[in-house]
């Protein structure tokens, strides 16, 4: 796996595909910039060998040319954050781009408009990956959180650098991460997967019953499993035609010898509101008109155990409606758990929306051993599926 730590950019400029995706709020200032502080490493490293460095991104999703959109938003924080003066070129392919990337010297960062602007981005068009090829001399890829899109810009473009490819930093350590999950790890590994929906989940923990020991299903999740098998769910959250689904994940998970643990306990409330009455109840006889929205005291001391047995720890999805203070108990004390495990010394990756959202909340991000960036991304390489914008760096 090549990275730019095998280059000397002297001299060179790379051409980055980066993601500067980044919320702004309605006077277009940025209200998060992690994604640009995260690629601030592989820049760096280019511009310390004497190198130049072109960006390319998406913001948002356009159709066409809008105006709120336009990445020249975020050039006073990425000026401020990698500590150079940003340079822009108001069109990522044509005439402006190429003068632009031609005048360009070692030490100078320039940030090309927003790649979806064309709608040749989006379908992988070649001549215009051609053209974006032609501003660098290097491509890097350092952008996870578009690497499951064959894009022009993540993909296509690769073909013109048949050996001048690599990965950033960024991109090389969600890779690695995720791998020491999927392909290295140490057991027991034990993924625990929580959020709102069997259907949303099923490829991943269909793919990942192969490479773990146990496998803790919480959230909205549990009670399809816990009508399948004969329980009384109340208005809970559950998929009907997803039931004989469940049983057959449960059949497998038997013949692979991986350990299953679901909720036995939940906090049921009267109302999805801040506001309901709760109790605790078996998750088997929740009385009708409640519904169970976080789990139980039980639940989380049998999680606790698994857990800090565990050497490999993999963690998508809330175990309760975690958005609101009552039932987000169980999401904090199964972070604590994972904090614990980690500073035992296991591997924790944290990844998916609403995960990461939650360990941000309450203060996990540095107690586990990584954060993954890329939702979508990353649930596609748990599924088990090659990511076109890795392939096309690893070929
Ligand atoms: P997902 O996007 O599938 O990871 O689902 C995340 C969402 O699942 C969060 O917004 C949670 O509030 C929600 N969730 C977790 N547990 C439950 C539950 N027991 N009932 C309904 N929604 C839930």
């Amino acid at each position: 796996m090549k990275t730019i730590n095998d280059f000397n950019f002297k001299n060179k400029k790379a051409i980055i595909r980066v993601d500067f995706n980044v919320p702004l709020d309605e006077n277009f200032n940025v209200t998060d910039a992690t994604r640009i502080e995260a690629a601030k490493q592989t820049i760096d490293k280019i511009l310390a060998d004497g190198g130049s460095v072109i960006l390319m991104s998406h913001l948002g999703r356009p159709k066409g040319v809008e105006e709120k959109y336009s990445l020249k938003h975020i050039l006073k924080t990425a000026s401020d954050i990698l500590e150079v003066p940003v340079q822009f070129a108001s069109n990522c392919v044509g005439v402006e781009a190429k003068t632009a990337s031609d005048q360009l010297q070692a030490g100078q960062v320039l940030l090309l408009e927003n790649l979806r602007f064309h709608a040749e981005e989006e379908a992988g068009d070649m001549a215009f990956a051609k053209e974006l090829a032609s501003l660098g001399d290097i491509y890097v890829n350092d952008a996870f959180g578009t690497a499951h899109r064959a894009h022009a810009s993540t993909t296509i473009i690769a073909q013109f650098f048949p050996t001048e490819k690599c990965f950033g930093l960024l991109l090389a350590k969600e890779i690695e991460s995720l791998n020491k999950v999927l392909k290295d790890s140490k057991k027991p590994v034990t993924a625990i997967l929580g959020g709102s929906k069997v259907s949303s989940k099923i490829t991943v923990i269909e793919n990942i019953l192969d490479k773990v020991d146990h496998m803790i299903i919480g959230g909205g999740m549990t009670f399809t499993f816990v009508k399948a098998l004969g329980g009384k769910v109340g208005n809970s959250i559950c998929e009907d035609d997803k039931q004989e689904l469940a049983l057959e994940i449960l059949r497998l998970a038997k013949e692979k010898g991986v350990q299953i643990h679901i909720p036995v306990d939940v906090v049921a409330a009267d109302d999805f509101s801040a506001t309901a009455n709760t109790q605790i109840v078996d998750v088997r006889e929740i009385p009708d008109g409640w519904e169970g929205l976080d789990a139980g005291p039980k639940s989380l001391a049998n999680f606790k155990k698994v857990i800090l047995e565990s050497k490999t720890i993999l963690w998508n999805g809330p175990l309760g409606v975690f958005e609101i203070d009552k039932f987000a108990n169980g999401t904090i004390e199964l972070g604590n758990f994972i904090a614990e495990a980690t500073a035992n010394g296991a591997f924790s990756l944290v990844g998916g929306g609403d995960s990461v959202a939650a360990v941000k909340q309450f203060g996990f991000e540095h107690k586990v051993s990584y954060v993954s960036t890329g939702g979508g991304a990353m649930l596609e390489m748990l599924e088990g599926r090659v990511l076109p914008g890795i392939a096309a760096i690893l070929e």
